[in-house]
């Protein structure tokens, strides 16, 4: 399950932050998830509440947040978000995209104690 795969990494991620700055315990972890990136949020959830037991991560909050695909277009220079995927300009139509955000997945705050 490739979902749980990241859960893995995540958690392991939190481990060494949590070692690095003294810390106890993870209070939350706030992750922003692309579009496009092929992750479900809703999987991702499961896969977290299965492994976190016993890790540094057992008490901790997950706050996903879903980034839409931003895509700024190579002819006119529009950047928008699309909410679709269909990959052409909304203003002049063109299909010369270049994405900017929504791609990937990434850690984006940890608080710890
Ligand atoms: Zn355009």
């Amino acid at each position: 399950m490739h979902e749980l795969s990241i859960i893995i990494d995540l958690v392991a991620l939190c481990e060494k932050n949590a070692k690095e700055q003294n810390a106890k315990e993870i209070e939350s972890l706030e992750i922003k998830i692309g579009r496009l990136s092929g992750v479900e949020p809703h999987y991702l959830e499961s896969a977290y509440e299965f492994y976190k037991k016993g890790t540094i991560c057992e008490n901790a909050k997950l706050i996903i947040h879903v980034q839409n695909i931003v895509v700024q277009c190579n002819n006119c220079g529009e950047k928008n978000e699309l909410d679709k995927n269909e990959f052409l300009c909304p203003k002049c139509g063109s299909n010369k995209l270049d994405v900017i955000d929504g791609e990937d997945m990434y850690l984006m705050r940890l608080t710890m104690k």
